[in-house]
């Protein structure tokens, strides 16, 4: 057996563990996440994957832009 025969990619051989709650991809063992605080589930929180913040935005935020003298965002 060679050192190329025990090679293995990163990302093939660990365990799924989750569904990511924002893109609905595969969350498996070892991947940074965040996890949702009501209703359980999980997000991707790590590196090129914006899931957490996005989920964050849409469940937290219903509008978005400059606010007014009056309160209101135009
Ligand atoms: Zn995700």
């Amino acid at each position: 057996m060679t050192s190329l025969d025990r090679f293995k990619p990163p990302s093939d051989d660990r365990p799924y563990v989750a569904e990511c709650e924002w893109c609905r991809g595969e969350i498996r063992a070892g991947d940074e996440v965040k996890r949702i605080d009501d209703g359980g589930g999980y997000v991707h929180n790590g590196f090129g994957f914006d899931c957490a913040g996005k989920y964050a935005d849409e469940r937290v935020y219903d509008a978005m832009g400059t606010i007014n003298i009056r309160g209101e965002i135009d």
